[in-house]
């Protein structure tokens, strides 16, 4: 293959002890988690709204964050920007949950799902708020390595090519781009055709009327509407890897060019108005090949290095912990990642990545990353007893109670 060599200069822009690359529901959470650690934050987003593949994809939903009878599994941040995600949207957050944890037992999961837009602008607030500083339309092109140590990202925006200098960098582009170019092992999925849009048809409209409920209004939408098994997927259309831009051009064009044949079949006066995600509905396409990977018979299991306990979305009384193994890659000092680029594999991997766990991942890097820098010590090594009584001055359940666990 031909190639060019290009010798170039580029300024310092500033420094920061932590930069986050991806503003998703991961990305924000590890930035104003470090902040509130104490650290000077940079958040850098390639969009101009925050919350990735929850906002911008579409993907509206926090997922059961209770073991499926009334016990809540999922705490700190995850509950703090559920609770966000209701406060100006539409929201349908169980009777039994708005007011914390039941008293009595249920069966009635907590979940919640609200309008991508408004809690978009939301983060937006909440991020600023704490202080991280923001940049918008500013992609993390370029890790800057001596060795397997990272100086900083090199960004393209509207400002041309700069380098940001940091102590920490968390990778939450939920593609592992940045540790993948640093050289950090990772592993590639593979994805079936999910994607999907909001239609808003009459049909639903009459329903909304009808129920009062203005989140009634919206129909998922979409040619490739694939299960999470793979159920439906089109023969004549072969899985996407999306790791190359050939192939996320492969998954846009291929899903616009099936809605749009839709579309043209549609009586003209009931024509559906038509909200598309705009950025594609990839579950995975790389993610770290970790200290540790997840695994499904991991469920049930206590880590001494337990990050958070997680729960099932699917399955009721189904309990994980996540180790914080899984988020580094012995040897990288200063360089860690979390939301849907955590070393999971299989369904351990689907439980690992939705939106509650995601924003837990990001909440541990942030204080993991505050916590390496007032000890001078590397990512992966830090000292676990002291991360994890962070953790738990977070509000975050560290260890599942084995009470919880079905006979
Ligand atoms: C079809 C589908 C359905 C799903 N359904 C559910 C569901 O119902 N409930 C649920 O809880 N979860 C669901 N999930 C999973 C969940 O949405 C994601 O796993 C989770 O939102 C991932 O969050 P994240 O922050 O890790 O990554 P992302 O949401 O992917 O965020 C990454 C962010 O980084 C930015 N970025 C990427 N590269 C760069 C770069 N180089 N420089 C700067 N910025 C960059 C992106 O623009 C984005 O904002 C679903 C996922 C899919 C695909």
């Amino acid at each position: 293959m031909k190639s060019i060599q290009i010798n170039e200069t580029i300024q310092v822009k500033d420094c920061y002890d932590v930069i986050v690359a991806g503003g998703g529901v991961a990305g924000v959470a590890a930035a104003v988690s470090a902040r509130r650690n104490g650290c000077r934050t940079l958040l850098l987003e390639k969009t101009n709204l925050l919350g990735g593949l929850a906002t911008i994809g579409l993907v509206n939903l926090f997922v059961p964050m209770c073991n499926g009878h009334g016990k809540q599994i999922i705490f700190g941040m995850a509950e703090e920007l559920l609770r966000l995600s209701a406060k100006h949207s539409y929201h349908t957050i169980p009777e039994e949950w708005i007011d914390g944890e039941p008293q009595k037992p249920t069966n009635v999961r907590y979940t919640q799902r609200f309008c991508p837009q408004i809690f978009a602008v939301e983060l937006t607030k909440w991020v600023l708020d704490a202080g991280v500083d923001l940049l918008f339309d500013c992609i993390c092109s370029q890790p800057v390595m001596e060795g397997k140590h990272c100086r900083g990202i090199i960004t393209e925006s509207k400002s041309g090519r700069e380098f940001y200098e940091a102590g920490m960098i968390i990778d939450a582009t939920g593609d592992a781009d940045i540790i993948h170019r640093a050289g950090v092992p990772t592993i590639e999925g593979d994805n079936f055709f999910t994607y999907y849009t909001f239609g808003v048809p009459l049909a639903t409209c009459r329903k909304a009327s009808a129920t009062g409920f203005i989140s009634d209004i919206y129909k998922r939408y979409g040619p490739g509407h694939v299960n999470l098994y793979g159920k439906g997927q089109p023969k004549d259309i072969p899985l996407f890897k999306g790791t190359s831009v050939e192939e996320v051009t492969r998954y846009v064009t291929t899903f616009q060019k099936l809605l749009l044949d839709m579309i043209e079949y549609d009586i003209p006066y009931e024509r559906e108005i038509v909200t598309m995600p705009t950025m594609p509905q990839l579950r995975t396409t790389r993610r770290i090949d970790g200290d540790y990977t997840l695994k499904a018979e991991d469920a049930y299991r206590h880590f001494d290095d337990s990050v958070g306990a997680i729960c099932d979305f699917e399955r009721r009384d189904y309990l994980y912990e996540i180790p914080y193994r899984s988020m580094t890659r012995i040897g990288f000092d200063n360089l860690v990642t979390v939301g849907r680029c955590v070393a999971g594999e299989g369904y351990a991997w689907d439980v690992l990545r939705v939106i509650p766990p995601a924003i837990l991942t990001g909440e541990v890097a942030g204080i993991a990353s505050a916590l390496a820098l007032e000890r001078c010590s590397s990512l992966p090594e830090v000292m676990i007893s002291e991360l994890q009584k962070r953790i738990l001055q977070a509000g975050i359940m560290l260890h599942f109670d084995d009470n919880l666990v079905p006979d």
